[in-house]
């Protein structure tokens, strides 16, 4: 990956975005996408759109979302302490003792604590503490002191930020899906620079807010944009670690491409599209399949309006929602590969209809 391109990854990691408070993130996406896009606009719901071929008739649309799971102050008692719920479904048991930044007044060191070990009963050992048993302490000693700094609605981000692992493999918190953003801007780089997208066929790169609490800012923005065809970018549950069974919903390893969705969240010529552009041009890929209607911005592109040709792919990622998510960097580049090798071959009159 190019130095460049993996400092802005970096920099959108370690930039707060959870579900509504995402503009910090999408000023980063603005910057980077308006040197080569034809035209970015952000709309009232906080999504950012760059386009190149903006007066193209054929509309293709891409999905990265912005938004990135949280939490927010919702008490704060007299003694100081936070309390607090999620923004998304985050797993309760990897958050205790966690450091976390509380972006009040100011931004805040605060610990996730809990009881411990010490004084809990036998029983209460052996449960799974709930969001009940925790709260955020930033060391004040009095509510006014902490209301000085932090207030209710504060959002709240855990700390952990980028590290290279062995390999091309890296973690952070937030991959998702600040890795599918990342793509996003890097597809709008990759066909401004080195061209072949057709010049009556419009791509609208779009970081999308809102999707890890119902996908509310791709259901406005495709509303808005009425594309043809789409593609949603998102994280995978990989299943290569200790314990996993691949059994329960098949098998996607970190370092052997996306997983390119099948099955009935996938418009069938899209899948042979996309199929075709990775046999072409050597882009290693996995085949998933889905039966359900997909946890991802592809369920509300696929029927906005009278229905959009959409796709889905995966980057495998592992510990998703935990503050230690863990990716491979050869994933995010051979799904950008795939993404421009898509949009290359959609022309103004290419027919999604499953006949
Ligand atoms: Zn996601």
């Amino acid at each position: 990956m190019r130095d460049a391109s993996l400092e802005h990854l970096k920099t959108l990691i370690a930039t707060p975005s959870p579900s509504g408070f995402e503009q910090p993130v999408a000023h980063l996406y603005r910057n980077y996408v308006s040197e080569f896009a034809d035209k970015v606009i952000t709309d009232v719901m906080g999504n950012v759109s760059a386009c190149i071929n903006p007066q193209a008739a054929m509309r293709i649309m891409y999905a990265g979302h912005m938004d990135e799971i949280g939490f927010i102050v919702h008490f704060i008692d007299e003694d100081g302490f936070l309390f607090f719920n999620t923004i998304g479904g985050t797993d309760v048991a990897t958050e205790i003792g966690q450091r976390v930044w509380v972006h009040g007044k100011e931004r805040v060191q605060g610990v996730i604590g809990r009881k411990a070990i010490q004084t809990l009963k036998a029983d209460e050992s052996k449960q799974t503490p709930t969001l009940k048993d925790l709260w955020i302490d930033i060391g004040a000693t009095s509510r006014e002191q902490a209301e000085a700094v932090v207030k209710i609605g504060s959002p709240v981000t855990l700390q952990t930020e980028f590290a290279a692992l062995l390999g091309s493999n890296a973690t952070a918190r937030a991959f998702d899906n600040k890795a599918g953003l990342f793509i996003g801007g890097e597809i709008v780089r990759r066909l401004a620079e080195e061209g072949g997208l057709h010049p009556d066929v419009g791509l609208y790169a779009l970081g999308t807010v809102q999707e890890e609490i119902g996908s509310r800012g791709a259901q406005t923005a495709a509303f808005n944009l009425a594309p043809h065809t789409a593609l949603a970018v998102d994280m995978g549950v990989a299943m290569d670690y200790p314990l996993a069974r691949p059994e329960e919903q098949g098998r996607l390893d970190l370092g052997k491409g996306p997983g390119i969705s099948q099955g009935p969240n996938t418009n069938p010529i899209v899948l042979d599209i996309l199929l075709k552009a990775a046999l072409e041009e050597s882009i290693p890929y996995q085949l998933q399949a889905y039966g359900d209607k997909s946890p991802t911005d592809a369920r509300l592109l696929q029927t906005n309006r009278s229905g959009v040709a959409t796709g889905l792919l995966s980057v495998p990622l592992r510990y998703m929602h935990t503050p230690s998510e863990v990716l491979c960097l050869n994933d995010v580049e051979a799904t950008i590969d795939l993404v421009c090798g898509y949009c290359r071959r959609i022309r103004p009159d290419t027919d999604f209809t499953p006949w």
